[in-house]
């Protein structure tokens, strides 16, 4: 492959990992790694609304008004609290909101006005579901120069929450983000750990092109992000197992196996739980970032 430059850095220094077959448009990418800044990405990094279609099987979830809080979701309400972050009365903005399910939580803890919180989106049937959920201060489009045009003023906090992994210009997308920031605000963002384990496994599920072309792990943003990082830790996900039946269907499709066989592993599902929530103590499945505007604000 000629002539590709990290998307984030801008560094020749790249070097080839893998070359896959997406599942979800059978179309050819390579995942690169840059030995500058960290990051991992695939080409070609060309945008497709897999959203809208529900090419990927969640968002059809999505737009159906869910009331199940994601793990990413909760963390950071626990991040925000022991870090004692207090969101009431606070100017807000989402970037990729969806369907406003994060409004809905952090508005069960903290007075969140909505005038106060503003949502870019560009699925127009997540849209739908924010209006649902109360939400009035939408854009529905993507973010980006012309999106930003329109928004007045700065925010105390902007939030990303696993928008940054489908993003296919980095770097312009980080620096539009910080312009909205106002001094001393901070930005909140959420990605999956590159580094977790099942990484192959969560494949299938949604993580690869052109779903999410960017992944992240730990160093990326102590690199990159030094002068502003305030906060970073990875996070498990905490996967509930409540129907056993289910899990088991799973393992049946794991181990590719007949999904009449699904009986045999029910004995297993408690070890593997207990081996599985150990192991995602070790290497978190999402890294949480928290970036603060100060006068040392870069990029
Ligand atoms: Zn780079």
């Amino acid at each position: 492959m000629k002539n590709v430059n990290c998307p984030f850095c801008g560094s020749k220094t790249i070097k080839e990992i893998k070359a896959i077959i997406s599942p979800f448009n059978q179309k050819k990418y390579k995942l690169m790694n840059c030995f500058e800044c960290e990051l991992q990405f695939f080409t070609p990094l060309i945008f497709e609304n897999v959203y809208e279609s529900e090419t990927i099987k969640e968002y059809a979830n999505f737009h159906k008004g869910r009331i199940i809080f994601p793990p990413w979701t909760k963390e950071t309400i626990r991040v925000l609290r022991n870090l004692s972050i207090n969101l009431n009365d606070k100017k807000i903005l989402e970037i990729g909101g969806g369907d406003g399910i994060n409004y809905t939580a952090l508005n069960e803890i903290y007075s969140i006005e909505t005038k106060n919180y503003y949502v870019v989106e560009l699925d127009s049937k997540s849209v739908e579901q924010c209006k649902a959920r109360g939400l009035t201060n939408i854009i529905n489009s993507a973010f980006g120069p012309k999106t930003v045009s329109k928004i007045n003023g700065k925010f105390d906090v902007v939030l990303l929450l696993e928008v940054l992994e489908h993003q296919i210009n980095p770097k312009e997308f980080i620096k539009l983000v910080f312009n909205l920031v106002a001094q001393n605000g901070i930005v909140v963002i959420t990605v999956p750990n590159r580094e977790r384990f099942f990484i192959n496994y969560d494949e299938f599920q949604g993580d690869l092109p052109p779903h999410h072309f960017l992944r992240f792990n730990k160093t990326f943003f102590r690199k990159n992000f030094a002068s502003s990082l305030y906060y970073l830790k990875d996070f498990s996900h905490q996967f509930k197992i409540k129907n056993f039946r289910e899990a088991a269907l799973k393992l049946t499709s794991i181990f590719k196996v007949n999904r009449k066989g699904w009986v045999l592993f029910v004995p297993f599902i408690p070890i593997i739980k207990l081996v599985m929530g150990i192991m995602a103590k070790i290497k978190g499945e999402g890294i949480i970032v928290i970036l603060k505007k100060n006068d040392h604000f870069q990029k």
